[in-house]
């Protein structure tokens, strides 16, 4: 790994930010955390943090010494001056004497000492960066880093490795308890580079922004020597049929079996948005004969548990030809993902005092044999968040596994982490859109009057989306060629097209429109429907003939009026 420090940007970006009144320690730190944010072996998707002591000015004028340390949450890639949290300081080191602090007031203390009270929340590791004196303090979770500590004998190889360069810190959840440990770790040499957080990732420290950032690099760039030596090959590939189905077969089975049953009405679901991902180092990984053991949990760090849960989903291996045999196989695994999901919090809910509220018991990530693995969510950010952590996993337990043997955290202290209110709180509480995940409308192999529906395109945009739906709709007549439309006395209404209904059976066209943004307000809304969503591979206005549309789930408003046909034909 190589120092990404330029000089002729790190004064730039002191100009730069000097026009918004920004100091030049501040730019450089702005500056080395984009450096370490741009790494996705370094960090990925709001993990990291990094820090700088000064000194500010607060409301009345008055000179005082901050942390101004990155926003929980925040990505350090593209981070602004705004998204650094200034936190009075002498008040946070004062809590080092505390003996315990609970976690709401560990999260009052964050905010209570801000310089500005509309400032982003500070990192959940803000203690830690109080605790040391350095002026720069920089964190990553690298995935080369955390291939050496997520092992058994993990403080042994970085002893190894870093000949008491860096402090190591054994494992302890993110927050009060974990600053105490690290200070304890740093008083014992207070000459270390950094520390090492078992089963977590590496701090670096340094007078200056680049001292701190290079000594990052450096650190790191000596796990990754370290694991180029004495390898040995993996995985053992286990038998795995000669053919297997392709990703488009396939991820609609996952999908229908990674759905809950919504209390919304008959047939309604809640369905997951899937981003598939396959490349050598992926199936070198899910081919593997002992897939179950080391693979049993991607949580390589703390923070991943809110994003990928504590254990993935093996799927069975699929064959080619015998798609059904696949689709009951795969229902059946995640029943008993679920069954066990609901055990592990029933069992650490106990354990931790009981009174957390189960999040919804799906997989986010589920790795099949012989295709590839996918990440899920509720939207397709949240999928593709998953899946970049999947590959991140894959690829340092792959390097853990040839160096020695992977070791995750426990179970209770995944627990911890998945149901810590402050971790959570990432999430964010964005409710989801009424028709996330669904694929709303679907015509299926459509012979169309006017060019072919994409049925594969419009199933993608309502999946992804969900934020409108499809209506089927009657002209009330044409000028021309052109249909022109009566607003919601056209729309077919619930029920209309079932099977031997006069519509499907007399109407020969009916046209499909997109309604923006569900609305039970009336006609008004309904009105504004003619813009195009996905013009290119889709002209609102297509017409569907009548006889090919398949209904199942049709729905309707709460004033009974548009039709919206949710069709899934493989849940
Ligand atoms: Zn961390």
């Amino acid at each position: 790994m190589q120092s990404r420090w330029v000089d002729r940007d790190a004064n730039a970006a002191i100009d730069r930010f000097a026009a918004q009144g920004i100091s030049p320690e501040l730019a450089l730190r702005v500056y080395t955390t984009r450096l370490l944010g741009g790494d996705a072996a370094l960090v990925l998707h709001g993990g990291g943090n990094t820090s700088v002591k000064t000194k500010m000015r607060d409301l009345a004028g008055d000179e005082v010494e901050v942390l101004c340390i990155k926003g929980t949450g925040g990505n350090m890639g593209t981070i602004e001056p705004s998204g650094m949290a200034a936190v009075r300081l002498a008040p946070l080191q004062r809590l080092r004497t505390l003996d315990d602090l609970s976690d709401d007031d560990m999260a009052r203390g964050q905010r209570g000492h801000l310089l500005d009270p509309m400032a982003p929340s500070p990192s959940l590791e803000l203690l830690l960066h109080a605790f040391m004196p350095h002026k720069f303090v920089d964190h990553t979770h690298a995935n080369a880093v955390l291939s050496l500590i997520d092992q058994p004998d993990g403080a042994k190889l970085c002893e190894e490795v870093y000949d008491g360069r860096v402090g190591l810190v054994p494992y302890v959840r993110p927050g009060f308890g974990l600053a105490k440990a690290a200070a304890t770790t740093f008083d014992k040499n207070p000459k270390v580079e950094g520390l090492i957080l078992d089963k977590h990732g590496i701090f670096s420290f340094g007078t200056s922004a680049k001292e701190s950032y290079e000594r990052m690099i450096e650190l790191v760039s000596r796990a990754e020597e370290r694991l180029k030596q004495n390898r040995k090959a993996v995985f053992k590939s286990a038998q795995l049929p000669q053919q297997v189905p392709p990703n488009d077969d396939i991820a609609p089975f996952i999908r229908g079996a990674c759905s809950l049953k919504d209390a919304g009405g008959e047939g309604a679901h809640r369905r997951m948005i899937l981003e598939y991902r396959s490349n050598d180092a992926i199936l070198n990984f899910i081919n593997g004969a002992e897939l179950k053991r080391y693979g049993a949990s991607v949580v390589i760090t703390p923070d991943f548990t809110i994003r990928t849960k504590s254990l993935p989903l093996i799927a069975p291996t699929p064959q080619a030809g015998k798609l059904d045999d696949f689709k009951r196989a795969a229902h059946d695994a995640v029943t008993a993902y679920i069954d066990n999901y609901k055990q592990y919090f029933a069992r650490h809910n106990a354990r931790s005092g009981g009174g957390k509220k189960m999040v919804d018991p799906l997989p986010r990530i589920v790795l099949v044999p012989g295709l590839g693995l996918y990440g899920l969510g509720r939207s397709a950010k949240d999928a593709s968040i998953a899946a970049d952590l999947a590959e991140a996993a894959v690829a340092t337990i792959t390097d853990a596994e040839a160096i020695g043997r992977f070791q995750s955290l426990t179970e209770a202290d995944m627990f911890d982490t998945e149901y810590w209110p402050i971790e959570q709180a990432k999430l964010g509480k964005e409710k989801a859109l009424p028709l996330a995940g669904q694929v709303a409308v679907n015509s299926r192999s459509t012979n169309t009057v006017q060019g072919d529906i994409q049925n594969a395109s419009i199933s993608t945009y309502m999946a992804v989306n969900g934020d409108g739906y499809f209506v089927v709709e009657k002209p009330t007549g044409f000028s021309g060629s052109t249909p022109a439309f009566g607003c919601k006395n056209g729309f077919l209404t619930a029920g209309a097209l079932v099977s031997g209904s006069s519509i499907l059976n007399d109407s020969p066209i009916l046209y499909l429109r997109h309604i923006s943004s569900p609305s039970a307000s009336g006609n008004a809304s309904w009105r504004r429907t003619t813009t195009a969503v996905a013009a290119t591979t889709f002209a609102v206005g297509s017409s569907l003939v009548a006889g090919s549309l398949v209904t199942r789930n049709v729905w309707a408003n709460a004033s009974g009026a548009p039709l919206l046909i949710s069709y899934a034909s493989t849940s």
